[in-house]
């Protein structure tokens, strides 16, 4: 969750602070602060709230001067979201100040030990404890001071330090929360993603677990926690500050959806080689697959629900029972899960904390471990044994869009190539391969052919709920479908297996009640057609998600969504784009904060 900026080098730190926060903004947040250094004296400021109160506070930095600085945005876990709790966080002495964002699980021990010691606290936080530690163990030597308070934490963190002993320098840490180094020309940073350092530098280093970042102006070195040096590659971000901006749109969901053509182009298409799908980074070979009995999926939140739309396509291809789990379940359910088993994890951000859990969890238990993530170089690629990134480009928006229609496009890969070799998908294999490869071109003709989607929501943006029915792969889309509408328009939304209306939800059909009808399998499509037969006889309004040349459903409902035939084993990329467009206009009717809803962060890493 939320932000962490450190900047050192010859500009003002407080503006860079307080532009990199701004990037990090869509990450959820509830108060931001920053601390500069300045001829050995801290400043720091912080305020609740929006970000603006800070600028505001400082003009917007210009009042607080100085080359080396932390920043934060705090998504409150231990201690309200006032201003005494906002980080940074100050030692007694005001020597040090340090940012974190994490949860730090054995807190209270320390803090009990700590007064114990004569510190005294100023917050409700579990970070305090920190900055508290490494004045305790600080003899001269910050990186030394920062390791060993490092190791007194259980729990999560990435961590900013700034000390007045050394006023040009910036210290970094982590331990499951992500944070990246920038490196720059006369001046370094870091930052917990990408988005903040963009519009500085293009090259960064990505920290790992257990590792220690000292920053100077003209420096850079990463060492382990004895202190020995660590040759880290530099990686080069190749998107730039644009494609992390709105380009013209008025919300990022929505420049994201317009975004999906390319970005499912951009995970299927490099992936065909001459008609054959090549997974170059894969390690697990045909023999190996041979032993997996089953398939575990995990995920949270959308990415599990991408798990659900790709379960169909893997099982069927595969014939290898796949099964979902919920991250957040598997983690605490003594999985039978053993060296037979492909668990594949799917996040966006890499960081999701329940994900990582599972992951581990499972990895313990022997199974052999897939990751399917967006963020390069994040905790789940680098903790699983292989890693397939689904190269979306940065997502901005809470809710995610093209993160999905990725995630679900790179599985129906894994079905088709893990299939092919278990030798069970015969001569359907070139078919399968050019559908695949039409995703993108579908996505754009999906987009086209809805062009009143705005006016639809316009009749649906007062209802107390909409339920959302399909069967089979539709089921699947339509959880995340209703999941969009909940995330971003703040409607109560459900989908339901539109079997399971008659065994208790069609007692909710009244009068009036809008009801989402997904029929984009033919093989099921009747079954559905004759449950909205039944919920209109009870007074329903149907919008029906089909395709064009669908007579039965096109004169059954009353409003139409479309998209261009595909296989219903792929269907689902196209299919949720309708609803995602249908989420984003209900939400802006009902004037919601799109990029940023309520109560909702971009990448959950904490529990
Ligand atoms: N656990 C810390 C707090 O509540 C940090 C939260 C965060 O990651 O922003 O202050």
């Amino acid at each position: 969750m939320c932000g962490i900026v450190g900047y050192t080098g010859n500009k003002r730190a407080s503006g860079i602070l307080l532009g990199g926060l701004k990037q990090l903004e869509y990450r959820g947040y509830d108060s931001a602060g920053i601390a500069v250094m300045d001829q050995n004296k801290i400043t720091v400021v912080k305020a609740s709230g929006r970000l603006e109160n800070l600028c505001r506070r400082t003009n917007d930095g210009d009042s607080v001067p100085g080359g080396a600085g932390i920043g934060h945005t705090r998504w409150a876990t231990h201690g309200a979201p006032t201003e005494e709790n906002a980080h940074p966080h100050l030692s007694n002495d005001g020597r040090f100040a340090i940012v974190h964002n994490g949860i730090i699980e054995n807190y209270l021990s320390l803090r009990e030990e700590l007064i114990a010691e004569g510190y005294h606290f100023e917050s409700e936080t579990d970070t305090e404890v920190i900055v508290h530690l490494i004045d305790m163990y600080y003899d001269g030597d910050m990186r030394s001071a920062l390791a060993k308070a490092a190791s007194r934490l259980e729990g999560s963190y990435a961590l900013g330090v700034i000390c007045t002993e050394e006023p040009d320098k910036i210290y970094a840490a982590k331990e499951a929360s992500p944070l990246i180094v920038g490196a720059g020309i006369g001046e370094n940073f870091f930052a917990s993603d990408v988005t903040a350092l963009v519009s500085h530098t293009r090259n960064v280093i990505y920290l790992e677990d257990g590792e220690f970042a000292e920053l100077s102006p003209d420096s850079i070195r990463i060492t382990d926690c004895f202190g020995k040096v660590i040759d880290k590659k530099v990686s080069r971000i190749s998107w730039d500050v644009q494609a992390a901006e709105k380009g013209g749109y008025e919300h990022f969901m929505l420049k994201e959806i317009m975004e999906q053509p390319a970005a499912v182009s951009a995970a299927i298409s490099p992936r065909i080689k001459d008609g054959r799908i090549v997974f170059d980074e894969l390690s697990i070979t045909a023999e190996e697959l041979k032993h997996i009995h089953k398939i575990v999926i995990t995920a949270c939140g959308s990415a599990y629900y991408a798990g659900c739309a790709g379960k169909y396509a893997i099982e069927q291809l595969c014939r290898i029972p796949v099964t979902m789990e919920l991250a957040s379940e598997l983690r605490y359910s003594d999985p039978l899960i053993d060296d037979h088993t492909l668990l594949i994890v799917i996040s966006q951000s890499g960081e999701t904390a329940d994900t990582i859990a599972a992951l581990k969890e499972c990895k313990a238990r022997g199974a052999r471990t897939l990751a399917v993530v967006n963020v390069v170089g994040s905790a789940i690629a680098n903790l699983a044994d292989d890693c397939v990134y689904t190269w979306a480009g940065p997502e901005i928006a809470v809710a995610t869009t093209k993160g999905y229609t990725t995630q679900v496009s790179v599985l129906y890969m894994l079905g088709v190539y893990f299939g092919e070799l278990l030798g069970k998908v015969g001569d359907q294999y070139d078919y399968l391969v050019d559908e695949l490869l039409l995703l993108p071109r579908r996505v754009q003709e999906t987009i086209d052919m809805n062009p009143g989607i705005e006016a639809l929501a316009e009749k649906y943006h007062n209802s107390k709920a909409l339920f959302f029915i399909g069967r089979n792969t539709d089921y699947a889309t339509a959880l995340e479908g209703a999941l969009k509408m909940k995330e971003i328009s703040y409607l109560h939304a459900e989908a339901y297996a539109a079997g399971e209306l008659k065994h208790g939800t069609i007692a909710l059909i009244e009068e009036h009640q809008p009801v989402i009808a997904l029929c984009c399998n033919p093989l099921i499509m009747e079954k559905t057609l004759s449950n909205i037969v039944e919920v209109k006889a009870r007074g329903a309004e149907v919008l029906a998600l089909t395709f064009r040349s669908n007579d039965k459903i096109v004169s059954s409902a009353d409003d139409l969504l479309f998209i261009p035939k595909t296989t219903a084993l792929f269907s689902a990329v196209t299919e949720v784009v309708p609803l995602q467009l249908l989420a984003y206009y209900v939400a802006k009717a009902n004037g919601c904060d799109i990029d940023k809803p309520k109560n909702l962060a971009k990448s959950v890493t904490v529990e």
